[in-house]
């Protein structure tokens, strides 16, 4: 069961053959089993889960018809609102905040008969690519327990990884969805942004950030989205387009798709065995009928830093409200404090340092004097790569590219240098400065000798579609996985 698709542990349930607090228990056995080994989770909720899937399965006895997701259990990162769930973002800050409302995403999934497993661990509100900046200590890739999972969302990923769960949501600002995805050997899908609703997730940067499903399959990866999207009185941003049925897209024929590959910004920097991964991966493409497009994107050498302009800026202005008065955590007050010296010693204890550094980045790059050389400059940028974007997509139907530059790095090792984990994302941040979806599927394993025993270590193919084109793009990558048996492999 622990290897069972969501979609396969769904019809199981529904047809009497297990019942679903017979699946709770065996996950959450699982989660007790590998997670002291991990850290993947800051908090597990057994009791509420079970009591969730003895509900369903009374609901299943008295003919309640079932849902997309009955008894399927999901682990949902810890900067989604969950009613009465610790819901902490990975921070000091919020230490002990719990929600008095349900996110969208988590309403929908419970609507849809998902039991909710319990919060995983991913960067600090979000801000890393290592899940090192969690105030509650790293996670281990379940690959290769020294190596990091990716992040933000790496919790998520590890927690699907390592079979905690079948079904797991991230966010994905700038690659926290894809890039953990691909660290852990498994599928990570960001949606268009506005095809799902922000409400209750903990806003990082509000114009790049989009929720979305890290799973096992392309296949599961389709369900989940169909749950997730869909318009939302309570996020303005959220689209009224109508959701197209993404299961019944996943034909296999990819017969004449045209796939873009900007091989000029894909030649530096990239890991060898990352390469030959990714070239084998677009010749299985072409073999499958695809057929393979040279393309330039010429700003998207310019996408890191705009990404780091533009998500600095409005985390700044996100986060001022941890000011330690209307919730979470207040430095000890004896009532003699002055007000901003309150403000000061509580956001000092509150917040850990990359949110530090990213508040005083943001915050200098919107100051009067500095707004057009870096925060206008960037945005115009930002319209330039989507320009570029436009005259992709009228001659290729998905970009082609490799998830991440390397494969996992050990934990520790690119902590002292920011901009070297920045680097991190160089493939995964234009598709959040342009909204476009993206998915990371596996797609190989770089082997690693130097240790002392040799280690396999996940790469993910990233795969581009138009904006609100999910479905092109999910078969895309549905006709890939089933060509190839990379997302059946497990660590050990
Ligand atoms: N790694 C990127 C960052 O640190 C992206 C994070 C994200 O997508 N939330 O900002």
């Amino acid at each position: 069961m622990l290897d069972s698709s969501a979609r396969t542990i769904r019809d199981d349930i529904a047809a009497g053959n297990v019942s679903a607090v017979d699946v709770c228990r065996t996950f959450l056995e699982r989660i007790d089993a590998v997670n002291p080994s991990l850290n993947a989770f800051n908090l597990v909720a057994a009791d509420r889960a079970l009591a969730r899937a003895a509900e369903i399965d009374r609901q299943r006895a008295h003919g309640v018809s079932a849902g997309p997701l009955m008894g399927v259990p999901v682990a949902v990162k810890d900067n989604l609102c969950v009613r009465g769930m610790r819901t902490t973002a990975s921070s000091r800050i919020l230490e002990r905040f719990v929600p008095p409302y349900d996110a969208t995403a988590v309403e929908r999934i419970e609507a849809a008969g998902a039991v909710i497993v319990g919060k995983t661990s991913c960067d600090e509100f979000a801000m890393g690519s290592s899940n090192e900046n969690s105030a509650y200590g790293p996670v281990c890739n379940p690959w290769a327990l020294d190596r990091a999972p990716g992040g933000s969302s790496g919790g998520s990923a590890a927690a699907v990884a390592a079979r905690c769960a079948p079904l797991a949501l991230g966010s994905d600002t700038g690659g926290s969805i894809r890039q953990p995805a691909a660290f852990c050997g498994v599928v990570g899908l960001k949606p268009t942004y506005g095809r799902v609703s922000r409400y209750g997730l903990l806003a990082f940067a509000s114009s790049l950030d989009q929720i979305g499903p890290i799973c096992g399959t392309v296949s599961d990866a389709a369900l989940a989205l169909g749950v997730l999207a869909g318009p939302d009185p309570a996020d303005a941003t959220s689209s009224p387009r109508p959701v197209p049925d993404f299961t019944a897209a996943l034909t296999g024929d990819i017969t004449g798709l045209r796939i873009g590959v900007p091989r000029a910004f894909v030649a530096e920097g990239v890991d060898d065995r990352v390469r030959s991964a990714f070239d084998e991966a677009l010749d299985t493409l072409r073999r499958a009928g695809a057929r393979l497009v040279d393309i330039e994107l010429p700003h998207a050498k310019y996408a890191i830093p705009v990404y780091y302009l533009v998500a600095t800026a409005e985390a700044s202005s996100n986060l001022a409200r941890y000011d330690g008065v209307r919730y979470g955590h207040r430095t000890a007050d004896d009532g003699r404090l002055e007000l901003q010296d309150m403000y000061r010693r509580t956001r000092d204890e509150g917040f850990g340092a990359e949110v530090k550094r990213r508040i005083m980045l943001g915050t200098y790059v919107l100051s009067a004097g500095y707004y057009d050389a870096f925060y206008l400059k960037a945005q115009q940028v930002r319209t330039l790569l989507r320009q570029d974007y436009d005259a992709v997509f009228e001659k290729t139907d998905v970009v082609a590219m490799p998830t991440t530059p390397t494969p996992p790095f050990r934990l520790g090792e690119k902590t002292d240098d920011p901009l070297q984990m920045y680097l991190a994302d160089v493939f995964t941040v234009s598709a959040n400065l342009v909204g476009l979806p993206a998915i990371s599927v596996p797609c190989g394993f770089a082997t690693e000798t130097d240790g002392a025993a040799p280690q396999r270590l996940p790469v993910g193919l990233q795969l581009t579609g138009r904006l609100f084109d999910e479905a092109t793009l999910l078969n895309a990558a549905d006709a890939y996985e089933r060509l190839t048996d990379w997302h059946v492999q497990r660590p050990g």
